[in-house]
């Protein structure tokens, strides 16, 4: 599923620009959790305002157990620079506003962390540090619950999941260039009405190649599941991006293993999609969105 700006080559002028290049950000690849909420796919956009309104009240309404927030990717349908945060539109707005709604959660010993998706791959150091938030690695290695839970603590490979869609070879493609510290630099030049253009035009062409790919090339590829969790040497893997929420249990080298897929959130689709994952009582659960 390629979003986010497909965009033209930038050109790249040495040593101009000033905006953090995400890619090159300082990140965390291993992190403790105590009693994580976990949700992806969010698509959060001025577009979609009954998603943005259901999100801000299912933030205020996390239980009251929950110790981290983790977002495993694609918080925003589109995120073009974090110097949006000081634009003018309705979608700049709403990157204020969920970045404060986030920042609220340290003020409930709630501590909140982002991973970049395919279409918010761009978040940087402006909107973390505005969010209270810090950005996790894809992938990264996270240690789950305690000792004194019974199914704990839990090793737990988290990851948007984009990266094992490895039969959509056009995507890997995209992906490459999109992640390259030297195409964001170039990217995050060009002024940002340009760069929500370049995005507009590459969602459309995504909508319309996604239409002539079977459902197969666009979930992730057992082999590329597999092989990351043996170089992890992990046997329970958590992620997002397909749309497809599920718990599967099958084999690792003979040993079982695990992997839960978030929902992605459409409140006024018919009927409405959201939730994520908790941890409660040493195991994931559901949790209504
Ligand atoms: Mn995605």
């Amino acid at each position: 599923m390629s979003e986010a700006p497909r965009a033209a080559a930038p050109d790249p002028a040495p040593g101009a620009g000033t905006m953090t290049v995400p890619a090159l950000a300082a990140r965390i690849d291993r992190v403790a959790l105590r009693a994580p909420v976990f949700i992806s796919d969010l698509h959060l956009s001025a577009l979609r305002p009954a998603t943005v309104a259901h999100f801000l009240s299912f933030l205020r309404g996390l239980p009251a157990a929950t110790a981290e927030l983790v977002v495993l990717g694609d918080l925003f349908e589109f995120w073009a620079g974090d110097d949006a945060l000081a634009g003018a539109e309705a979608d700049d707005a709403l990157g204020g506003t969920v970045a404060q709604a986030l920042a609220d959660l340290a003020g409930r010993g709630i501590a909140a962390y982002l991973m970049h998706g395919n279409r918010d791959l761009l978040l940087g150091e402006a909107f973390l540090a505005r969010s209270r938030a810090q950005l996790l690695a894809d992938p990264t290695v996270a240690t789950v619950g305690s000792a004194a839970d019974a199914g704990g603590p839990l090793a737990l490979l988290l990851s948007h999941g984009d990266a094992w869609c490895t039969l959509d070879l056009p995507y890997q493609a995209f992906r490459r260039q999109a992640r390259d510290a030297a195409f964001q630099a170039g990217f995050l030049r060009q002024p940002l009405a340009q760069r929500r253009a370049l995005i507009g035009q590459a969602r459309a062409r995504s909508e319309a190649g996604k239409q002539q790919m079977a459902m197969e090339i666009m979930d992730v590829t057992p082999d590329a599941v597999a092989g990351a969790l043996r170089t992890a040497g992990l046997r329970h893997v958590l992620h997002g991006h397909t749309h497809r929420p599920d718990h599967h249990e099958f084999s690792l080298d003979g040993q079982p293993a695990h992997r839960w897929v978030l929902p992605d959130w459409e409140i006024e689709a018919l009927p409405p999609r959201g939730g994520g994952l908790a941890w409660r009582d040493g195991k994931l659960h559901p949790l209504a969105g």
